[in-house]
């Protein structure tokens, strides 16, 4: 290390206190001030001179950290709630928004949670923990008014609150503050627009980016768009013609979010394009929700590559499918503009096509659907909206570092606590969440299993064994597919 850095070296280990954030942080305007549990993150004294550029890390102050988080969405925040009730210190989590909002450009009003409240932060592995949903309701006076709602399902915009509730609560977590790059010299250096951090091990919890077709690559901007735009794009649809293509949970909301407004703001038509035959339900049944239990995650993980892929393949709809209550709204919606307000809005069902192509026309779009190998229709959109879901990538932030790390397609191979499989020394480890599917299953994205790898990755950080949780190991001990020799599993991939 230079000798002209000065140095925090507080510690190197992950129980000694490092950050010191809850005692002692300045907001980045430079006024000192008491960052104690409640107050939104500040910048602590470990807030460093501007290094826009890496080699001008040469004269900040560095702080040395066990465990730095690098985002701070549910997956990480519930590490950094475990961190924070059961050590209290030794890690940092930086996230690149100020306040936490949870995928804010397809966060309509009436959208509701997937899974049950009791799938928050921490309650799965710690029901008495302080960062509980329900912990949430009461400490903003509001549990008995949430019980007399009976709400069939939580809305995403309450639990967005009580993300935001933990993220500004927990004195591990620091907001505004963006990762630009890593590298690793026996340490990881980690740069954001602000600072050089040096820490031990990291926690990658970055989310997915949204997946963009190859048809449409190219044509991105204000009239054709992914759904995770639509709140910041805010289209003006009146009187216009749009095309949503994506038959899952996203292309529904978005059909939804465009007949909901008033009246006058609605488009004149809309076209609901799904490759899928029908518009097809989530399936939420008891023995599918098995796959979302730990041991399913770690029997997922033992299975043999054809296995897991034939696997994900025929459960999609375990995670893909559309909720039962957002396909009810859809069809009764559909039934309002047929038979009770007709010439409102006319939409066109399209399920089972592909779009096989998409030029621009005039100021908006052509798109060609295609069903099966024949039947092709031509349709002009003035706004084309792809709820085509979302994908892992490599964070580009790794890249100096990439060629370390072991890969398979675009996901990091990991162990099973969720670290990397790379080439350097085996006590400092990348851990990374909700990037493995194809490694962990279907509920690896999901908030279903977040506070238990969370757990995983904290029992790897202190190096203890796992944590014993008395979890039933599930009724199902053994499906077919885990039995199928490789070749068949193959085959019957190919096949479905
Ligand atoms: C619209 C939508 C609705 C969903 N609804 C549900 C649901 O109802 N139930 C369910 O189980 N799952 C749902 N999911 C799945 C969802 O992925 C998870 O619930 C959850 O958001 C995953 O959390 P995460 O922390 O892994 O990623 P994210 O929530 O994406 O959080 C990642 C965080 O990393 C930060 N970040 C990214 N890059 C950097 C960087 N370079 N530096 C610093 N910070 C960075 C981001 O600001 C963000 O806060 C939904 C997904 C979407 C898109």
């Amino acid at each position: 290390m230079s000798a002209d850095l000065i140095t925090e070296r507080e510690s190197a280990g992950v129980t000694p206190d490092t950050t010191n954030a809850r005692t002692s942080c300045r907001k980045s305007g430079g006024v000192d001030d008491a960052c104690g549990e409640g107050k939104p993150n500040c910048h602590g004294p470990h807030s460093l001179r501007t290094a826009s550029v890496w080699e001008r890390s040469v004269g900040a102050r560095q702080l040395d950290l066990s465990c730095i988080g690098i985002g701070a969405g549910p997956s990480n925040l519930s590490l950094a709630c475990q961190i924070h009730e059961q050590i209290g210190h030794g890690a940092l989590f930086l996230d690149r928004q100020v306040d936490f909002r949870w995928h804010p450009g397809s966060a309509f009003d009436s959208s509701e949670l997937q899974v049950s409240h009791i799938k928050d932060l921490v309650t799965l592995v710690n029901p008495r923990s302080g960062y509980t949903f329900i912990n949430y309701l009461h400490e903003n006076g509001r549990l008995y008014h949430f019980l007399n709602a009976q709400f069939d399902a939580v809305l995403r915009a309450e639990f967005e609150q009580y993300l935001n509730w933990a993220f500004r609560r927990n004195p591990l977590v620091r907001g505004g503050e963006t990762v630009r790059e890593i590298r690793y010299d026996g340490e990881f250096r980690v740069r954001t627009d602000d600072a050089v951090l040096s820490a031990r091990d990291l926690v990658v919890g970055i989310g997915k980016q949204a997946r963009i077709p190859p048809q449409f690559q190219g044509w991105i901007g204000r009239n054709l768009f992914h759904s995770s735009d639509l709140l910041h794009i805010h289209p003006e649809v009146r009187h216009k013609h749009v095309c949503v293509v994506g038959g899952g949970q996203s292309g529904a909301e978005v059909l939804l979010h465009l007949v909901g407004g008033p009246r006058e703001r609605r488009p004149a038509s809309i076209t609901w394009v799904s490759q899928r035959e029908n518009y097809l339900p989530l399936d939420n049944s008891p023995f599918t929700n098995e796959l979302f239990m730990p041991c399913f995650s770690d029997r997922f993980a033992a299975m043999s590559e054809p296995q897991r892929k034939l696997f994900l393949r025929r459960f999609v709809l375990a995670s893909d499918g559309i909720s039962d209550r957002t396909l009810r709204a859809v069809y009764q919606a559909l039934y309002r503009h047929e038979f009770l307000e007709p010439d409102l809005c006319d939409i066109a069902l399209r399920p089972g096509c592909n779009v096989s192509r998409c030029i621009n026309a005039g100021a908006g779009h052509n798109l060609t659907l295609q069903r099966g190998l024949g039947d092709v229709e031509e349709v002009t959109a003035d706004i084309v909206i792809l709820a085509t879901g979302y994908e892992n990538a490599v964070p580009s932030f790794l890249e100096p570092m990439a060629d370390r790390l072991k890969q398979i397609d675009n996901e990091l191979v990991i162990d099973e606590d969720f670290s990397v499989c790379w080439d350097g020394p085996r006590d400092r480890r990348i851990f990374v969440q909700n990037a493995n599917p194809g490694q962990r299953g279907l509920a690896d994205p999901n908030l279903s299993l977040l506070a238990w790898r969370a757990r995983r990755i904290l029992d790897s950080l202190l190096q203890r064994a796992p944590c014993a949780n008395p979890v039933h190991s599930g009724f199902i001990s053994r499906t077919s597919v885990e039995s199928w020799p490789d070749p068949l599993a193959e085959e019957m991939g190919s096949g479905i």
